[in-house]
């Protein structure tokens, strides 16, 4: 195997752009966009290992079981198999889109997806506090009703839009399928891997292990692939070209370039904001911590030019 490996992350306007409905034609239209991008990487030598969100997806598939149910009486099924579903209509969409462009190129290299689960630990506190909300908005004798049929939901009122259910967002620890991801790296596969975060996963006894109902945040869950499975760059691609310092305000500054240090100390300066720009600086400080080149923060479309230097937010390590 030669070349660097790196894993990129796609954010979700590689899947879905503003205003779009959601229909599978424009979400593959945007992924064979972003799939000229990836095989541009793959013809510079880049052995390539792709991650990508889920949010709009898996919401849409919890809307369908939920209908399905009320509809059909076909039984709604629990988080953990919904996130399994979508890792596998998108990794299908960048299989079919990436394939082709690279055949066109004449480049003959195949695109696989692992169906990914990631371990999380089940004495993270997060599952105290859950707050990812998830699934259908209900009205309050429903939410009454669910709260009664599932005693192990948790159901909280979202700003005056209704009722809707909430879970928890554990911290990622370890990549379960990671051997054979790396495996099919060395052999010169691209692969896709751990989507939407991965589907969280218990470990019981040591032995078995179960599915959760909770979601993992995919840039945090992209480090712990890049990391694991030895990458030399790890690059989350979004909808801004980097990470600012003082954002949204008159004092905004791009960050080009910052040391684990700069990094860690804006983080706690509070200048990313939770659940958007935090965890993507969190999971750059992470992969560099641990031992990575690089981690790159830019806008899809950029990616080269981010790699190149030219672009983009880079994490390095002083
Ligand atoms: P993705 O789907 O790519 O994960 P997110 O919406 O989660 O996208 O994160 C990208 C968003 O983070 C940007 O659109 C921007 O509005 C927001 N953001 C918050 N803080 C910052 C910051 N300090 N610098 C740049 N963007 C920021
Ligand atoms: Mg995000």
């Amino acid at each position: 195997m030669r070349g660097e490996t790196i894993v990129v992350a796609l954010g979700g306007n590689a899947l879905l752009q503003r205003g779009q409905r959601g229909t599978f034609e424009e979400q593959y239209d945007n992924v064979k966009k972003t799939a000229k991008d990836l095989a541009n990487l793959v013809e510079q030598g880049y052995n390539l290992v792709i991650t990508h969100g889920n949010g709009p997806q898996v919401g849409a598939t919890l809307l369908r079981h939920d209908a399905g149910q009320k509809m059909f009486g076909i039984p709604a099924f629990p988080m953990d198999a919904c996130g399994a579903e979508t890792q596998g209509f998108i990794g299908y969409m960048i299989q079919q889109a990436l394939r082709n462009e690279l055949k066109e190129r004449g480049i003959d290299k195949y695109v696989v997806t692992v169906v990914t689960r990631v371990i999380v630990d089940p004495d993270d506190p997060a599952f105290q506090n859950p707050t990812k909300p998830v699934g259908p908005f209900y009205s309050r004798e429903e939410a009454e009703r669910i709260r009664r049929e599932r005693p192990d939901w948790v159901i909280v009122e979202d700003a005056g839009r209704g009722y809707r259910r909430v879970v928890p967002s554990p911290d990622p620890k370890i990549i379960a399928e990671r051997g054979a991801i790396r495996t099919l790296v060395e052999a010169g596969y691209i692969v896709v891997a751990s989507g939407g975060g991965g589907i969280p996963i218990v470990e019981e006894d040591g032995i078995h292990a179960r599915g959760v109902e909770a979601v993992i945040d995919k840039d945090l869950a992209g480090e712990r692939l890049a990391t694991l499975i030895g990458a030399d760059r790890f690059v989350i691609l979004t909808d801004v070209d980097g990470a600012y310092l003082n954002y949204n305000t008159p004092r905004q500054k791009k960050i080009d370039r910052m040391t684990l240090e700069e990094a860690k100390r804006y983080y706690e300066e509070g200048h990313f904001k939770k659940g958007s720009m935090g965890p993507k600086v969190k999971a750059c400080i992470r992969f560099v911590e641990a031992g990575g080149k690089e981690a790159i923060i830019a806008k899809l479309g950029r990616v080269a030019e981010a790699l190149r230097g030219e672009d983009g937010t880079h994490v390095v390590p002083e």
